[in-house]
C-alpha cells in the first residue's frame, strides 16, 4: 500500500506520516509542493520511472499550484481515474470543499489531523477502492464469459446446420435454403434447379466393407460433389442415408444437365470398389423449373426424385431429367 503525501508544511508532512507508519503503512511518500507530486506521479513530462501511488492526502492551500488544480489534472490522466484523492485543509469553506468534489476528490479531511479520524477515512476509502477492484474484475470476468457464449452460440449455430458425417450442409438446412431459393425465384421469375442423387448398390458395400468404409465412402462422395458445384450461390447437401441433393439457383436445365453428368463421372473417376470390383457409381435424377406461384418447392423434389427413381429403373450409373409433366406445368395450374 503506497501512499502520497503532498502538503507544503514539513510539520504536517511529517505529522502524517508519523501517524501512518505507527498504523503500519510502510510505503510512503511525501512531496512539498504539487510540481513536486506530479514528478513523483510521473506527471511532469520528463520521461522517468513514476512511482505506484495506492492514495493521495492533498493539501487544499498551497503555493504555485493549489490542492484543486492538482486534483483536476491528476483526475484528467487516465490511470489515476481510480486512485482515491483526499483533501486536507484548515480552511473548511464550503465552497472549496465542493471545487476540490468537482475536481474529482473522494474525501476531506480538516486540520489540525485527528489520527483516529484520519486512520478511519483511510481505511474506508481503501476499502473502497477495493471493492471497485473486485468490480471490475467481476466485470472483466462476465465479459469474457459473454464473449465465450457469443462464440459457442456461433458454433452450435453452425454445427447446427451441418451434417456430422460429411461436413456437408444437412437436411434440415437444406429444406430451409430450397424454400427460402424458392420464393426468390417466384418472386424474380428466375429458373431454379435441384439435384437428387444416390449411391447405387451402397448397401451391399455396406455389408461388404463395414460401417467404417462405407462412412469412408459417404466422404468422399460428398467431396467429389461439393467440388463439381461452383457458384456462391449453390447449395450441396446430404439428404439422408445415401442420397444427396444440389440446389442450383439461377440455373436452368443446360446447366443441371452438364453438372448432373459431371457428378456421375466425378464419383466414378474415385475409383472406390465392390468386392467383386465394379465402381461405386451414382444414379441422379434433376429437375428444373421456372416457378410458378401455384407450385411449391415441394414438387420441385418430387419431380427430382422421380427422375432419380427413373435413372435407377434404367440401370443406375445415369443422369436423367424429370419429365415436364411431372414438374407441374404452369399453364394447367394457372
Ligand atoms: P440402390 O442402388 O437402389 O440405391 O441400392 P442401395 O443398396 O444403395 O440401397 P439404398 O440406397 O436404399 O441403401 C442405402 C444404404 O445406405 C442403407 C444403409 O446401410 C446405408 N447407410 C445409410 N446411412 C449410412 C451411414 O451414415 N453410414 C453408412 N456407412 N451407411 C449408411
Ligand atoms: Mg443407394
Amino acid at each position: 500500500m503506497s501512499i502520497l503525501i503532498v502538503d507544503d508544511s514539513p510539520d504536517e508532512r511529517i505529522l502524517i506520516q508519523a501517524i501512518l507508519k505507527a498504523a503500519g503503512y510502510d510505503h510512503i511518500l511525501a512531496a512539498e509542493s504539487v510540481p513536486a507530486a506530479f514528478r513523483i506521479l510521473g506527471l511532469d513530462g520528463t520521461p522517468h520511472d513514476s512511482a505506484r501511488v495506492d492514495l493521495i492526502l492533498m493539501d487544499i492551500m498551497m503555493p504555485e499550484i493549489s490542492g484543486i488544480e492538482a486534483c483536476r489534472r491528476i483526475k484528467a490522466v487516465e490511470r489515476f481515474r481510480d486512485t482515491p484523492i483526499m483533501m486536507v485543509s484548515a480552511n473548511t469553506d464550503p465552497l472549496d470543499l465542493q471545487l476540490a468534489f468537482a475536481a474529482g476528490a473522494l474525501d476531506y479531511i480538516g486540520k489540525p489531523i485527528n489520527k483516529i479520524e484520519l486512520l478511519t477515512r483511510i481505511r474506508s476509502l481503501l476499502r473502497l477502492l477495493h471493492e471497485i477492484d473486485r468490480r471490475q474484475a467481476r466485470e472483466q470476468e462476465l465479459l469474457e464469459v459473454m464473449r465465450q457464449l457469443q462464440e459457442a452460440n456461433q458454433m452450435l449455430l453452425r454445427l447446427s446446420s451441418l451434417d456430422g458425417l460429411t461436413g456437408i450442409t444437412n437436411r434440415r438446412q437444406f429444406d430451409d435454403f430450397l424454400e427460402q431459393e424458392w420464393r426468390r425465384s417466384v418472386r424474380d421469375g428466375t429458373p431454379i434447379s435441384l439435384i437428387m442423387l444416390d449411391i447405387d448398390r451402397f448397401k451391399p458395400y455396406n455389408d461388404s466393407q463395414g460401417h467404417t468404409a462405407g462412412d469412408e465412402c459417404l466422404r468422399q462422395v460428398a467431396t467429389a460433389i461439393s467440388g463439381a458445384v461452383n457458384r456462391p450461390g449453390d447449395l450441396v447437401a446430404r439428404y439422408g442415408g445415401d442420397e444427396f441433393v444440389v440446389v442450383l439457383p439461377g440455373t436452368r436445365t443446360e446447366g443441371a444437365t452438364q453438372i448432373a453428368n459431371t457428378l456421375c463421372q466425378r464419383v466414378q473417376a474415385l475409383g472406390l470398389t465392390h468386392p467383386d470390383g465394379t465402381g461405386i457409381t451414382i444414379s441422379v435424377g434433376f429437375a428444373s423449373i421456372i416457378p410458378s406461384r401455384t407450385a411449391t418447392a415441394t414438387d420441385l423434389i418430387k419431380a427430382a426424385d422421380q427422375a432419380l427413381y427413373q435413372a435407377k429403373q434404367e440401370g443406375r450409373n445415369r443422369a436423367k431429367q424429370a419429365g415436364t409433366l411431372t414438374l407441374v406445368p404452369h399453364s394447367n395450374k394457372t
